[in-house]
């Protein structure tokens, strides 16, 4: 059986180095053969984004180009419709088939609002979750809405390696190496002037530059 694919979905307005940490991380603790990330096109749980969505694609290739294990997929971009990821996961499903494993990553912060997402336990028919730590959102029972708790409780696995035993329907949590860099943090930064250096890759930084993105906020 092949390796889990862990499947990486965002705004990523920017993206920055917490997003590339958390799947470059996620793939030797969890043992994944690669990271898809999957830029959300019309994001459903939050205000319009500030630039386009082929702005945010370009600047996820960007940061992720010439790292073998990542690859990027552009379909939640150029389709019309709000990205929903159980919409994103029944297409994955056809393209690779019902025995490849999939891992859904995400943030505590993304985590413990997942039951307001839409068809959320259909999704965990489709995909494993992976949860990571993050600065300021502790993965733990008692700041989880009832119904997420429960599931989390019947579902987590202490041991990852029961990521590749099934396609589907666990919950893990991992501790990457914690960085206090938000998207929201970088867009002020960038709206004030002020330097957003070292928060995010140079590569991404000359874009925003070249481009004058987020000029006002
Ligand atoms: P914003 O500040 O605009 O809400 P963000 O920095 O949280 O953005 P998103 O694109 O919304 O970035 O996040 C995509 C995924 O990456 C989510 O699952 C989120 O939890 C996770 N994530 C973002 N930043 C970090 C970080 N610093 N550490 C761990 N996970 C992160």
């Amino acid at each position: 059986m092949s390796e889990p694919l862990g499947i990486f979905g965002g705004t990523f307005d920017p993206v920055h180095f917490g997003h590339l940490r958390l799947a470059e991380e996620s793939i030797g603790h969890l043992g994944l053969g690669g990271v898809r990330w999957i830029p959300a096109g019309q994001p459903p749980h939050r205000g319009a984004p500030q630039v386009t969505a082929a702005q945010r694609l370009e600047m996820v290739r960007r940061s992720t180009a010439g790292n073998a294990r990542f690859s990027v997929d552009a379909s939640e971009v150029e389709a019309a419709a709000p990205s929903y990821t159980i919409h994103t996961l029944e297409r994955l499903r056809r393209e690779l088939g019902s025995t490849q494993s999939l891992v859904l990553l995400v943030g505590a912060d993304a985590f413990a609002g997942l039951a307001s997402w839409h068809r959320w336990r259909d999704i965990l028919a489709l995909a494993h979750i992976a949860v990571s730590h993050r600065p300021g959102f502790p993965v733990e029972m008692a700041s989880l809405p009832d119904e997420l708790a429960s599931e989390f409780n019947a579902r987590r696995l202490s041991d990852v390696a029961g990521l590749k035993a099934s396609a589907s329907g666990a919950i893990v949590t991992f501790a990457m190496t914690q960085l206090a860099i938000s998207a929201t943090q970088i867009r002020k930064l960038l709206a004030n002037d002020l330097s957003a250096r070292y928060l995010l890759p140079d590569a991404v930084l000359d874009y925003i530059q070249t481009n004058s993105l987020y000029r006002n906020s």
